[in-house]
């Protein structure tokens, strides 16, 4: 196994703290509901809402599309949905990467649906050129090419989302 680096756990943090600065001066203080999905989203999220001065409440999205493999399937499967009634709340979903846009599109057309008062979505990285429906996440920490990333919360198997840092993996 080969493993290249391609975002630094120093680089991701300074990133994370500038997506933190924004995200406050476009609340304004009020509360927000953050929602991670689960389980990529968790690591980046952990590292965000602690960077965030308003009042924050954490509720939790589990979504599955991907299985085992390298290639998203398409279809998002929701596994676990919210404890939290967001109806006229702020709500911020928080995930690892925008790729095809599925899942990230499926959850907001979701939560959409259920009348929160404002909807914005968070991604860490971003693969735009992967893009197969139109979605454009408020806030994006990287624009990255079309290579399979592993780290800060992605996974490869069952493994590698615990490592600080973003890398290529090539087995
Ligand atoms: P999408 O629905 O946008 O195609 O993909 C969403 C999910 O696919 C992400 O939340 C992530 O779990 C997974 N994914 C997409 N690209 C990559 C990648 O390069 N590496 C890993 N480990 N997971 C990815
Ligand atoms: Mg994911």
């Amino acid at each position: 196994m080969k493993e290249k680096i391609l975002l630094t756990a120093e680089e991701i943090e300074a990133r994370v703290g500038q997506l933190a600065e924004q995200i406050t001066e476009d609340f304004k203080n009020e509360e927000v509901i953050l929602i991670p999905l689960l389980r990529g989203g968790f690591i980046f999220a952990a590292d965000l809402c602690r960077k965030l001065p308003m009042p924050v409440v954490l509720d939790f999205i589990t979504t599955s599309s991907y299985g085992s493999g390298k290639a998203s399937s398409g279809e998002v499967k929701l596994i676990q949905d919210l404890r939290e009634d967001i109806t006229d709340k702020n709500v911020l979903i928080v995930d690892d990467i925008c790729d095809s846009g599925h899942t990230l599109k499926s959850i907001r057309d979701l939560l959409h649906s259920r009348g929160p008062r404002s909807l914005k979505t968070c991604v860490i990285l971003d693969k735009k050129e992967r893009r197969e429906v139109e979605i454009t996440p408020d806030y994006i920490g990287f624009s990255i090419p079309d290579v399979f990333i592993v780290g800060y919360g992605l996974n490869y198997g069952r493994l590698h989302r615990n490592k600080p840092y973003i890398y290529t993996y090539i087995e």
